[in-house]
């Protein structure tokens, strides 16, 4: 098993789609924000960046982020604490990728993941050797009915979907998140 050290993780909410493939803004799901950066620390996943245009939103986050950070909180529970400071928000992806390229001194290339498949996708076994490497990526994970194409045509590489047992193709973002950080960690 691998640690993901070089990878970044970034959960956008807006050019989504809904279900009529309409471009929309989605709100922010305060558990995704909990799960998420669970399974970031789980896997040595290094930021965890939320995107969103709205003030409203992003100080959502940030009070789930700042209530984890009070003396209280961390006396409670000092594993959540612990996870939720590798996450920041921040109005959009640009601003994510323009803060992973400070930190690691290089631009990270973009990983795009979806429910459906597609042309171009790479395997996860395509995906695991390119993060293994000493490159930086970004995970791009989608929210409503999944990326839009304009936000999909920015992505580097687009990691072929998980299958499950069965014709239901309908996973929970953090569920996603979790197998998907799972099968790029072996
Ligand atoms: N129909 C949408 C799509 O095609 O991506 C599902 C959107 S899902 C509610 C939100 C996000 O979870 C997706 O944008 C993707 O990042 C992730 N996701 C959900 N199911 C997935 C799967 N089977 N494989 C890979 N990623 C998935």
């Amino acid at each position: 098993m691998h640690t993901l050290n070089n990878l970044d993780l970034a959960l956008v909410h807006h050019d989504m789609t809904d279900r009529s493939g309409r471009i929309i803004t989605t709100s922010v799901t305060p558990i995704d924000i909990h799960d998420i950066a669970r399974n970031c620390k789980t896997f040595g996943v290094r930021k965890f960046y939320v995107a969103h245009p709205s003030k409203k939103m992003r100080d959502l986050v940030r009070s789930i982020m700042g209530h984890w950070e009070s003396t209280d909180a961390k006396k409670y529970n000092p594993n959540r604490t612990e996870a939720l400071a590798v996450a920041e928000v921040l109005p959009t992806l640009q601003d994510a990728l323009g803060d992973a390229t400070l930190s690691r001194g290089k631009k990270p290339k973009i990983l795009g993941t979806s429910a459906r498949d597609g042309k171009e996708r790479i395997t996860f076994s395509q995906a695991r050797e390119l993060i293994h490497t000493k490159e930086n990526f970004i995970l791009l994970l989608g929210t409503g009915h999944g990326i839009s194409t304009n936000l999909a045509n920015q992505a580097d590489y687009f990691i072929e979907p998980i299958k499950g047992a069965s014709e239901y193709n309908h996973l929970s973002v953090r569920s996603a998140c979790a197998i998907l950080l799972d099968r790029l960690s072996q």
